[in-house]
């Protein structure tokens, strides 16, 4: 993965995950650098590309994120309003875009495709479509098989991990568009590193209840008499579980927390934080032949 600053549109700022990332396929995480959102002291805490969709969490209104989202989409070549944004729960429920969501969808008040189901992945195959997953510690996760030219992208914090949403949202892939995992390349951007997503003895007790002993190699104590979650490899690990080769696997060593110039961390910022979020979609080809 590798840091862009886009020329183009000034002081934009994204991470390439560059086993997808490519002509054809645009595969990026948002950092913080290079939108419009936190202009003053008391909304300092979003600059300044906040992806958040949270109305009743900032202090801006709605217009901000919406620019920020339209930076990022123009800066992939997509338009604004084939973004697909999730009502994210932390569950591990997957949205399959086809083409009756799309219409379905397409005219809410959101300006793009805010698709109204409680759900944490989507996948889609559809060209043109920018699919999308805010995250501020939790771990995007970005899916793609070039065989059957289909794509994912989950949000994965440690419910959604617990409840296996990256290797549902890759059994869902195999499901409908017939995909091996063994082609499917996978990138897991910027989220809390083991060195501060300190949980409790009960999440602890929740994953060996759920995954059995072996799961307490992705933990330590090490740092303090609590436990450290090292929720990117547990996520790598569990696509591993899933049939996608480790090496088709590319993980991102930033951590969240400890980059507060890069990322906007709940874990660093408290009860107010902005979302990142992490993109993948397939370029519609002819489009941009003639454009
Ligand atoms: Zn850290």
């Amino acid at each position: 993965m590798k840091f862009i600053n886009d020329a183009s549109f000034s002081g934009l700022q994204y991470i390439t995950a560059d086993n997808i990332h490519s002509p054809s396929v645009s595969a990026i995480f948002s950092t913080r650098n290079g939108g419009v959102s936190g202009g003053t002291p008391e909304t300092e805490y979003l600059r300044s590309m906040n992806l958040s969709l949270r109305f009743s969490s900032g202090e801006e209104d709605y217009g901000n994120a919406k620019e920020n989202y339209k930076i990022i989409i123009s800066s992939q070549g997509f338009k604004f309003n084939n973004l697909v944004t999730l009502r994210q729960k932390h569950t591990s429920n997957i949205v399959v875009v086809d083409e009756r969501v799309v219409e379905e969808n397409r005219n809410n008040p959101f300006g793009f495709n805010r698709l109204s189901e409680a759900a944490d992945a989507i996948v889609t195959n559809i060209q043109g479509l920018l699919l999308s997953v805010r995250t501020a510690d939790c771990v995007p996760i970005l899916l793609y098989d070039p065989k059957t030219k289909s794509i994912g992208a989950a949000h994965a914090g440690w419910r959604g991990t617990l409840a296996g949403v990256g290797r549902k949202t890759v059994e869902c892939m195999a499901d409908v568009y017939g995909s091996n995992p063994k082609d499917i390349k996978a990138a897991i951007g910027p989220a809390i590193g083991v060195c501060c997503f300190e949980v409790g003895f009960e999440v602890l007790d929740g994953f060996i209840k759920e995954y059995g002993d072996d799961i307490v190699k992705h933990f330590t104590t090490k740092y303090k008499s609590k436990p450290y979650c090292d929720i990117k490899l547990m996520n790598k690990a569990f696509l591993i579980e899933a049939g996608i080769f480790e090496n088709n696997i590319d993980v991102s060593d930033l951590c969240t927390k400890c980059n507060p110039d890069l990322f906007y961390s709940a874990r660093y910022s408290g009860e107010k934080y902005g979302s990142l979020a992490g993109f993948i979609g397939l370029k519609n080809q002819t489009e941009t032949e003639v454009l």
